[in-house]
């Protein structure tokens, strides 16, 4: 205690330092192969990066660029999401470029929360969400996805909606389960949604990494423009995780809400790195295929990997994620588990149970990430081998 009380707000006391910081540094501590964090071992590609060389030398967005961002990225962002979902809007008032999708799930809450405002989320949560909702003062209300199918039950959705329900908090494909939603579970959260005139918040930056069925963003569903505001970004698809460049869509006065709370956080995303991802996102269809295809074939080296070492292994539908349970272990605590896994093997992995509020619900189970390259992921295999059931 100093100044006369704790100096981190209460609203922020409750989460403490990230379990990536926490669960990273072991890993370098120990020399232990991280497949924690998620971000690739290996760049994008290098025309994109050599277009952010070229966008740097040349001047293009040095200087603070355009608040809602470059109108370059605005129409790129546009485009692919015609080209890909026959989805419609406007560069200059339905698109806004965001510091990565984080800043955008940030902004959106920010801006369409009132305070004591409940909002439902899929539990376990990508970990911003719960301190983004406590941020904006709002309560969260999490919808339990559990073992093993981790698919979402309407019934029980239908259930927690209450007369201050506000807004739904979608994450498909989701991290970490790598449940993708169906079309029939989006109608269903879709006439929900109607029905109680609920807003959604929808966090698709793994669009381009769905193994199984295919990306249907809820934005395109009957009812759903003028209620969704979709939220997705550069890093995990173009492989380019520090460059922050995210982007929120939705109709224009969502879009002018988001842009409201957004300019009184960063007032505007960072310039070069924009011009470079407009080109990305306007790279052809082979390229996403290519991307999806090889991370297809990560996952099934590092699930297969896992099964013969003894975890039970839940397969991803999409993400770049693998979540599995150490019961086979005998074992039950995944956060003790993952403070000695680097120890006990050299590998580095997350414990689910700290992104549930239901501290039953993800006991017992262990994130791994395979966007690492083939080498990396034989050699964690490997010593992941060693651990015996
Ligand atoms: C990585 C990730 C983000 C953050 O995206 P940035 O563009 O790096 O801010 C948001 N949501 C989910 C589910 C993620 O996995």
């Amino acid at each position: 205690m100093t100044l006369g009380r704790p100096l981190l707000n209460r609203r922020l006391a409750a989460f403490g330092t990230t379990i990536f910081a926490e669960m990273s540094a072991l890993a370098v501590r120990t020399g232990s192969i991280n497949l924690g964090q998620g971000f690739p071992d290996t760049d994008g590609p290098e025309e994109i990066r050599e277009a952010a060389v070229r966008a740097l030398r040349t001047g293009h967005g040095n200087q603070y660029p355009p608040g809602p961002g470059v109108p370059e990225l605005r129409a790129a962002v546009a485009a692919h999401q015609e080209r890909f979902y026959g989805l419609t809007w406007s560069p200059d008032t339905e698109v806004l470029v965001t510091t990565g999708a984080t800043e955008g799930i940030a902004a959106s809450l920010l801006a369409l929360l009132e305070p004591g405002d409940e909002v439902i989320a899929f539990e376990p949560y990508y970990d911003s969400y719960a301190a983004c909702i406590a941020m904006a003062g709002a309560v969260r209300v999490p919808l339990t996805l559990r073992a093993p199918s981790f698919r979402p039950d309407l019934d029980e959705l239908r259930a927690l909606v209450t007369p201050r329900t506000r807004l739904l908090l979608l994450n498909t494909p989701h991290n970490p389960t790598g449940t993708v939603l169906t079309p029939d579970e989006l109608s269903g959260i879709a006439a929900l949604a109607v029905e109680h005139d609920l807003l959604v918040v929808t966090d698709e930056v793994y669009e381009h990494l769905v193994f199984t069925g295919a990306h249907h963003p809820i934005a395109a569903l009957p009812g759903m423009r003028e209620r969704t505001v979709s939220v997705s970004s550069a890093g995990k698809t173009f492989s380019y995780t520090g460059w922050k460049v995210g982007w929120v869509t939705g109709d224009a006065p969502l879009v002018a809400a988001v842009r409201a709370a957004k300019q009184y956080l960063t007032f505007v995303s960072g310039g070069p790195f924009q011009y470079a991802i407009a080109e990305a996102l306007a790279l052809p269809d082979a390229f996403f295929t290519a991307f999806r295809e090889g991370m297809r074939r990560r996952r099934d080296l590092l699930a297969e990997g896992l099964r013969a070492a003894g975890f039970r292994v839940h397969e991803p539908e999409g993400t770049y994620f693998v979540t599995t349970d150490i019961s086979p272990f005998g074992e039950e605590d995944a956060y003790a588990f993952c403070r000695a896994l680097p120890e006990r093997c050299g590998v580095a992995a997350v414990p689910v149970s700290v992104f549930y509020d239901d501290p039953e619900a993800g006991r017992s189970q262990v994130r791994f990430t395979f966007c690492k390259r083939d080498d990396v992921l034989e050699e964690a295999v490997a010593r992941l081998g060693r651990l015996a059931p």
